[in-house]
């Protein structure tokens, strides 16, 4: 009877014993976006998914910027004042958009950066709000970055002008630990 017990006793502390969380790894838990199938930092083959879909997975402070067209509100973002390096990529998709040295302290109030990865980013004409401007989009799924201005600094004159919601940074520290 004794042994029943000591097993019934061991059985139910196991069960009141916490869940060992998942192994994850420590990249994905910055991310905004969470239980994200379409999310990959390797795989760069275009995705079509619609908002429907995209708007179960996304934040919502996500997804009005990235599948909206929304503004973050300037010198909110995450990465105005941010010089850490490493890379940034979409925080929709994973896909690789800027690298940390091409960054630049800008006074617009959202970050910035002289250069984009070719493989990452796409153009398209916005005529909205009364004015032209060029709307910078991820190439791989779409979703809205921010715009591009031909004001930027050196060596380029490019200003990418970002919304910090729509992207993801991963240190280089971070990606050497693993
Ligand atoms: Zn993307």
């Amino acid at each position: 009877m004794k042994i029943i017990l000591s097993i019934l006793f061991c059985v139910s502390l196991q069960m009141c014993s916490p869940i060992k969380p998942t192994e994850k790894s420590t990249s994905m838990e910055n991310s905004t976006t969470k239980n994200n199938p379409y999310y990959s930092r390797t795989d760069r083959t275009k995705l079509d998914v619609p908002n429907s879909e995209w708007k179960k997975i996304l934040d919502p402070d996500l997804y009005a910027v990235a599948r909206e067209a929304n503004t973050e509100r300037p010198g909110t973002g995450k990465y105005n004042i941010y010089d850490e390096l490493g890379d940034y990529y979409c925080a929709v998709c994973g896909n690789h958009l800027f690298r940390s040295d091409a960054k630049f302290s800008s006074t617009c109030g959202w970050p910035s950066f002289f250069e984009a990865d070719k493989e990452g980013t796409a153009y398209k004409r916005d005529s909205t709000y009364g004015m032209e401007r060029t709307e910078v989009l991820c190439k791989r799924c779409d979703s809205h970055l921010g715009h591009v201005f031909n004001d930027g600094p050196p060596p380029t004159g490019t200003r990418y002008c970002m919304n910090s919601v729509s992207l993801e940074f991963v240190g280089d520290s971070e990606k050497s630990t693993k």
